[in-house]
């Protein structure tokens, strides 16, 4: 069984070429080929699962220690890896990283720079071209 649903589109905010959004993942019809983007966006599916999984464990200890008039606030769990990615640049960082490792082990691309600039221009993450090397291939 699958883990994740793809997608394929002809258009994507922000000039990306695929998205994660929980187990759903949309492609640029035109990368539908490219098999490290779908690892790329496959890894955040992953991330999204265990993320998912400690918080939603997190919650149910909590609101069967303290009270279940907490147990709505699980449903928050679904967000809790978007929120972090949104608000929590060092946890932003350790996704992509993960991420674009893992495109560039499974895509066999002619040169990883794109990946190495997508870090530096793409996701706030203050890093120089030499900090994204050594995270990627150090
Ligand atoms: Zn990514």
């Amino acid at each position: 069984m699958k883990f994740y649903l793809v997608h394929y589109t002809e258009k994507l905010a922000n000039g990306f070429g695929g998205t994660a959004q929980g187990p759903l993942i949309k492609i640029l019809s035109k990368y539908k080929d490219d098999a490290g983007l779908l690892a790329h966006e496959k890894t955040h599916v992953r991330q999204w699962y265990v993320v998912l999984a400690l918080v939603l464990s997190l919650s149910a200890l909590v609101t069967l220690m303290v009270s279940s008039s907490l147990w709505p606030l699980c449903g928050l769990t679904l967000f809790s890896h978007q929120l972090l990615y949104r608000f929590v640049r060092p946890y932003r960082r350790w996704s992509e990283v993960r991420a674009y490792r893992k495109q560039i082990a499974t895509g066999g691309y002619t040169s990883n720079e794109f990946a190495v600039n997508a870090l530096v221009e793409r996701y706030d993450l203050n890093l120089s071209a030499d900090e994204a090397k050594a995270l990627l291939f150090g």
